[in-house]
């Protein structure tokens, strides 16, 4: 039977990005596999912002988790383009979350003051501040904005990134490292032997190892069912609208609009309870165009060529879930929204964790028993 030290299922961003922090920890030999089914595009669907404000405004420790995450950003973006020859088209830019009118201004205004305090218990700080429509206006001075802009939330210290090339380098720098990734791979079971040895059943036959992460998004839910294990996560539909390529004039990525580096305008914020239905919608186009064009009126003039809907996996309460499986200590399961932010914690602290090489004071917090009532 064929076998490794420690089998990862699932590579998109969270399986990829904890598969390279194994190798790099020396975890011996590790066998990455993905199912790759064209249905499943999340990793390949989202947004590509690499972001902490506004994260955890009701789960402080989630908060605190997305304002490390964009600490270790720049130097894990370098790092990993070393390792795999990538650009992943990281800007460092800093962002911005705009607001309509000034009652938003002022409850803006009041998530910073509280996000402030919450990083600041674990010695962390909170670089965002409140910018008038003016001082908003000199930061991104090509584009105009709506009439209704009041201003807008910002800090320097995030920004936006090519999440297919950030995918496909942690892929890769994972292999150079001496990893083994194998596409076309479906994990039908999961089977705990007495002694620790975990065997696989897949369609190409059987696997064995001696540590598993299970990081296959919503195929996690059957997968750990057997093993007594309800993963507490649900589908949340978000669609995306993609539009022509246009001189480059936003200069920062902001929550609902970002331009990218080729010049596309990239416009989505939508939520919908859909199960797993990743259609989109004619309404859910037209409700963001309008937001859009309501920031950037120069919006309207710019053809939109494409879209897609993508299923997030979200949480009760938003934040990650990292947790061993209670009676089989040497399975972990990963899932969670925003694993383009968190990437490099995925590497730098979630893999050690799992390898047994390090730990971290947040992560008994996002057990996945934290939702059993
Ligand atoms: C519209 C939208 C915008 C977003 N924007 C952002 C953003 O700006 N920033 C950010 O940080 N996050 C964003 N996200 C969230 C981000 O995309 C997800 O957190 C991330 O893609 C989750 O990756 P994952 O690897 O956990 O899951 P997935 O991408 O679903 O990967 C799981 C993998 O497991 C495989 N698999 C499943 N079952 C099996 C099996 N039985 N055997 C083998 N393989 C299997 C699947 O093929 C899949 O490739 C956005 C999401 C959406 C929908």
């Amino acid at each position: 039977m064929r076998s490794a030290d420690t089998i990862v299922i699932g590579g998109g961003l969270s399986g990829s990005a904890i598969a390279l922090g194994l190798v790099r920890e020396g975890a011996g030999r590790v066998m990455l596999f993905d199912e790759q089914l064209p249905t499943q595009r999340l990793s390949r669907g989202n947004f590509g912002l690499t972001w902490f404000m506004c994260k955890g405004a009701s789960h402080p420790i989630y908060a605190q988790w997305s304002r490390l995450a964009c600490q270790h950003w720049p130097d894990f973006a370098a790092r990993l383009e070393e390792e795999s020859g990538y650009n992943i088209e990281l800007e460092w830019t800093g962002g911005a979350v705009h607001a309509i009118g000034e009652e938003e201004f002022k409850v803006h205004t009041e998530s910073i003051e509280g996000l402030k305090a919450v990083c600041a218990q674990v010695g962390l700080d909170y670089p965002v501040k409140m910018l008038d429509r003016q001082e908003l206006a000199e930061l991104i001075p090509k584009i105009e904005l709506g009439p209704e802009v009041s201003g807008a939330m910002y800090t320097p210290e995030q920004g936006h990134v090519n999440p297919l090339k950030l995918m496909a380098a942690m892929r890769a720098a994972f292999q150079n490292k001496g990893g083994t990734f194998i596409g076309a791979q479906t994990v039908s079971a999961i089977l705990p032997k007495t002694g620790g040895t975990i065997i696989l059943k897949t369609n190409t036959g059987d696997y064995q190892c001696q540590k598993l992460v299970v990081a296959a998004g919503h195929g996690s839910t059957r997968l750990l069912a057997p093993l007594g294990e309800k993963l507490h996560i649900y589908p949340q539909r978000g669609q995306l609208m993609v539009t022509q390529r246009h001189k480059r004039v936003l200069s920062i990525p902001m929550l609902c609009v970002r331009q990218t580096p080729d010049g596309t305008f990239v416009i989505g914020l939508s939520t919908e309870d859909t199960a797993l239905d990743n259609r989109v919608t004619t309404e859910a186009m037209q409700s963001q165009a309008a937001n859009a064009i309501r920031l950037f009126p120069m919006l309207a003039k710019v053809n939109w060529v494409r879209a897609w809907g993508a299923i997030r996996v979200m949480t009760p309460d938003g934040a990650p879930i990292y947790s061993r499986i209670p009676g089989n200590d040497n399975i972990t399961v990963v899932a969670l929204h925003s694993a383009v932010s968190l990437a490099p914690l995925a590497v730098n602290i979630v893999a050690p964790w799992i390898g047994g090489t390090g730990d971290h004071e947040l992560l008994p917090h996002f057990k996945n028993g934290r939702f059993d009532v």
